[in-house]
């Protein structure tokens, strides 16, 4: 008899190893795109080895999206794409940069974009799921998002693009005065996009500058902050390359948060947090609350910039109908069964004044916190 044939391996397995060996995933340098993070910025620019590798599929998918976006947009509308920048600090590759007409004229007539844009423009491409595609509506650009891009424009115009092969003649432009930022976002479900533009601003790149300079200023990338709460709360650490030098091997059973207090120094400071958090979440929640009394006459439709929806829960819940069940057992011929009803009972008894017997029981469950001011 012969041997089954082997399962096909998981494709995955095929693009984590190309993803692998992307000269981005080697790169040990500090990269605008390392910027998301205090912490992760320090562990790349202090040379730590990498200790995590986790495959991140949408990471994966979110790329090649990317490169067949921008491949399109250089041959239909002749922007740069993928072009790489460095100052003393810092490296990158910027995703588009459409140039105005007077800089494009310093080019040969190949690298001339089809449409020059009015101003010199650097464009980021940001793929995102469908769960934070309401998010980037409302909201727009994360304060990472701006910080990388304005990196990126802030270094184009102090030292112009990269003189390396492939983009000597644009490094020959020098220092291009970048005006506009413009940050692309789509949806990697639908496909929706959203364009969102902004002038450059000096301030806000100079802010990110003294970002990355805290950073070069520490001695180990302990004295970096870390600007997440971990592995299990926010994606990025779930795949951070970094996520055990940064909050250690998980002890049985705990999750890796418990690592980092070790004082009652640590637990009283940790409590503060959480009853500082809570009185925001409780203001926040008093006004979540009065708007939604406020608007309860109010059809739905787009009001200003937002969209009014109205979900009733009937419609979205479903339930065993007991009367078409209790039909189709009885066609079946199948006997019916009478397990008391336990609510009934007890309500008899409430109503005909009589105690209820209880009983205690024990439930599994997960420990909840309570956090309440001491007595002094
Ligand atoms: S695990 Fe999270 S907090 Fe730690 S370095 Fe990575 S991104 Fe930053």
């Amino acid at each position: 008899m012969s041997a089954p044939p082997a399962p096909s391996p998981s494709i995955w397995i095929a693009a984590d190893a190309v993803d692998r060996a992307r000269p981005r995933s080697k790169q040990r340098q500090l990269g605008a795109s390392d910027t998301v993070c205090e912490r992760r910025a320090a562990y790349v620019y202090h040379g730590w080895p990498r200790t995590d590798h986790v495959i991140s599929r949408a990471a994966i998918l979110g790329t090649y999206i990317h490169e067949g976006l921008t491949t399109a947009a250089k041959r239909e509308f002749g922007w740069l794409v993928e072009k790489r920048v460095a100052d003393e600090e810092i490296r990158g590759t910027i995703d588009i940069v459409q140039l105005d007409q007077a800089t494009a004229r310093r080019l040969p007539r190949r690298l001339r974009p089809k449409v020059p844009a009015d101003v010199n423009t650097v464009e980021d491409i940001k793929t995102k799921t469908v769960r934070r595609w309401d998010r980037v509506l409302r909201y727009g650009a994360t304060d990472a998002e701006l910080r990388q891009v304005h990196t990126y424009a802030r270094v184009l115009r102090t030292h112009g693009f990269l003189a390396v092969d492939g983009q000597r003649a644009l490094a020959r432009l020098g220092p291009i005065p970048v005006e506009r930022i413009r940050i692309r976002f789509i949806d990697r479900d639908s496909g929706e996009e959203h364009v969102q533009e902004i002038p450059y601003d000096p301030q806000r790149a100079e802010e990110a500058r003294w970002w990355l300079q805290r950073i070069t200023e520490t001695k180990s990338p302990e004295d970096a902050r870390r600007d997440f709460y971990g592995p299990g709360i926010d994606t990025v650490c779930d795949f951070c390359p970094f996520a055990t030098a940064c909050w250690g091997a998980p002890a049985a059973g705990r999750p890796v948060q418990a690592n980092i207090v070790r004082t009652d120094a640590d637990v009283a400071q940790k409590l503060a947090d959480y009853t500082a958090a809570h009185e925001q979440w409780s203001a926040a929640n008093r006004i979540k609350k009065f708007v939604r009394k406020a608007v309860d006459a109010t059809p739905e439709g787009q009001y200003g910039a937002h969209l009014l929806e109205w979900r009733s829960p009937e419609s979205a819940q479903e339930e065993p109908d007991f009367r078409q069940i209790i039909e189709l057992y009885d066609d079946l011929q199948v006997p019916i069964p009478t397990v008391p009803d336990k609510e009934r009972m007890v309500k008899a008894l409430i109503t005909a004044g009589i105690a209820v017997p209880m009983r205690k029981i024990k439930k599994a469950a997960s420990r909840a916190i309570s956090v309440s001011t001491a007595a002094k």
